[in-house]
């Protein structure tokens, strides 16, 4: 495969600059040129030929614009991003994948790299890059013995609980089950056992990687270990990881929870109550709080409650929670760990636009709950959402240079959502959550890499990572000196 420049000549300079670039690519369909985007933000030109021999080379498709099955590819979970790469590689296996990454590496190619598709800030899908498409990639072996687990990089946090759940086993993964298991466990991973087992990164062992030369390297304790720490909450700035290990935990399968509901009057006194009760909660309890309006415009706070113990334990300790107010829903009962993990999977749609942002606290403080209930007071918006997410516990009991996930000892972080159907919508719903985060950032010390708006990712990077960063940054020039892998919370080559 030879790179050719894209010299402008001075019609094709005119024809681009002109043409919208999505334009340009539905054009180029059917065997002609493929302009494309760089990484440097220089448009490029693909040859029919180039092309054609990276489709020749991959068990999986290669998909352009216009071809069947292109549009349902480059759809992403957040519909606030609509973006059409050049093309998409749905890769089937390792070699496809290092075949994808040796052509994007060589073309200096804008790579975006998808697992499950829920990048809150759309980085899993570029405009006019190669998009490397994992989501065929999803085989799971359970080994119930060793309590381990392999899973290729395309599945989704439900197919993997409810295998592993079969054996009476699971390791931490997220609150919302089609969200993709890769991007969150590189990025860190929180969910409702992780107060007892830690993060999934923390359970996460052992991997394959495509570096950027794409090269095939494997990540364990013994081999690379450089690597696996920085895996470890680095998120994707290293390589494409086409296979990943977990240890595993007996868990049983019966646990109890659900939702409690009160009503949002009083609001500043309930999340008193509720920060007094969730600061002695043991490694068992799990409990989201999320301030939400409901489509008669009511506002509520509803807990989201997984405890993993028995039931006469669980039912002791949540006595407390349950008398902070007068919950207007009491759905606390006993459920299996797999229906709690999809509980609140019709919350988030595939397609609707949401803008996020979010940060780690010290605790839930009087201020801060004055800021935020009085935004959410003063500031009404139907798609809103502010949640407070339960951290702590095994989190915290790991160094913060064990691994690249730095700010552990946070006992929660704040999420500040906006969600919202149409387009015309935007602007508003943007504005409202820029001038809430506003008032609540300087409350927060550090984000989740994995939860943060790509507006903020270079202001706030550095702090994120801490005193790991320059490790961070050392690796990065090791592995990716180029920069490849730059859709991603980037760290730049140190
Ligand atoms: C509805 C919803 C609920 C969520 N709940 C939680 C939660 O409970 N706990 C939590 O910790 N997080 C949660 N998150 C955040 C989540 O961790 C991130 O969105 C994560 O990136 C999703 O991974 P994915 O594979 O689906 O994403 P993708 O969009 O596919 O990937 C995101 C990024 O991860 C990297 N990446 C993905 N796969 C690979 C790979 N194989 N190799 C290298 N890099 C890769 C890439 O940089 C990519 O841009 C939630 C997100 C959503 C949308």
């Amino acid at each position: 495969m030879k790179r050719r420049a894209f010299c402008l000549t001075a019609a094709s300079a005119l024809a681009l600059s002109a043409v919208p670039l999505h334009r340009a690519l539905a054009a180029a369909e059917g065997g002609s040129e493929v302009p494309a985007m760089g990484y440097s933000g220089k448009q490029i030109v693909l040859t029919a030929a180039e092309v054609d021999e990276l489709r020749k080379s991959l068990r999986g498709q290669l998909l352009t614009p216009g071809q069947e099955g292109y549009e349902a590819a480059r759809k992403v979970w957040n519909g606030a991003f609509d973006r059409k790469p050049a093309l998409i590689a749905r890769c089937a296996g390792a070699a496809d994948v290092t075949q994808a990454v040796r052509f994007a590496s060589e073309h200096r190619l804008l790579l975006a790299v998808r697992g499950g598709g829920h990048s809150l800030s759309g980085q899993s899908v570029c405009e006019g890059g190669l998009m490397i498409d994992l989501s065929p990639m999803k085989s799971i072996r359970v080994d119930p013995l060793a309590k381990s687990a392999r899973l290729e990089p395309g599945v989704l946090l439900g197919q993997f609980d409810r295998e592993a759940q079969v054996f009476g086993l699971a390791t931490t993964a997220g609150t919302v089950s089609h969200t993709g298991a890769a991007g969150l466990t590189l990025g860190g991973g929180f969910g409702r056992i992780a107060r007892r087992f830690g993060l999934a990164c923390d359970n996460f062992t052992g991997a394959d990687l495509v570096t950027a030369d794409g090269k095939f390297v494997r990540v364990s304790a013994q081999d690379n270990p450089d690597l696996l720490w920085g895996l470890r909450g680095g998120g994707g700035n290293f390589g494409v990881v086409t296979s990943l290990e977990y240890k595993l935990h007996e868990v049983n399968p019966q646990m109890y929870g659900g939702s409690l509901v009160f009503p949002f009057v009083q609001g500043r006194d309930l999340l008193g109550s509720f920060s007094h009760f969730i600061a002695g909660a043991s490694d068992h309890l799990y409990v989201d709080c999320a301030i939400v309006q409901t489509p008669d415009n009511q506002r509520v706070v509803v807990f989201d409650v997984c405890h993993s113990g028995t039931q006469a334990e669980a039912e002791k300790e949540l006595a407390g929670l349950r008398k902070i107010g007068k919950p207007v829903v009491d759905a606390l009962r006993p459920a299996t760990y797999v229906d709690l993990q999809r509980a609140g999977d019709d919350n988030y749609p595939h397609g609707r636009r949401y803008y996020v942002k979010s940060g780690f606290v010290s605790g839930i403080s009087t201020p801060l709950i004055d800021t935020t209930v009085g935004y959410l007071e003063g500031a009404p918006l139907p798609g809103g959402i502010l949640a407070i997410v339960h951290q702590g516990g095994a989190i915290a009991r790991v160094k913060r240079d064990a691994t690249a996930f730095f700010h552990r000892e946070a006992p929660h972080s704040v999420m500040l959502v906006a969600a919202w159907e149409n387009a015309a919508d935007t602007e508003r719903n943007t504005q409202w959550l820029r001038t809430g985060w506003q008032a609540i950032e300087p409350h927060t010390d550090g984000f989740y890499v994995n939860d943060v708006a790509q507006d903020d990712v270079e202001r706030r990077i550095r702090g994120t990572y801490g005193s790991n960063y320059p490790r961070l940054a050392a690796l990065k020039r090791k592995y990716d000196p180029d920069n490849l892998f730059r859709l991603n919370a980037n760290i730049k080559p140190g």
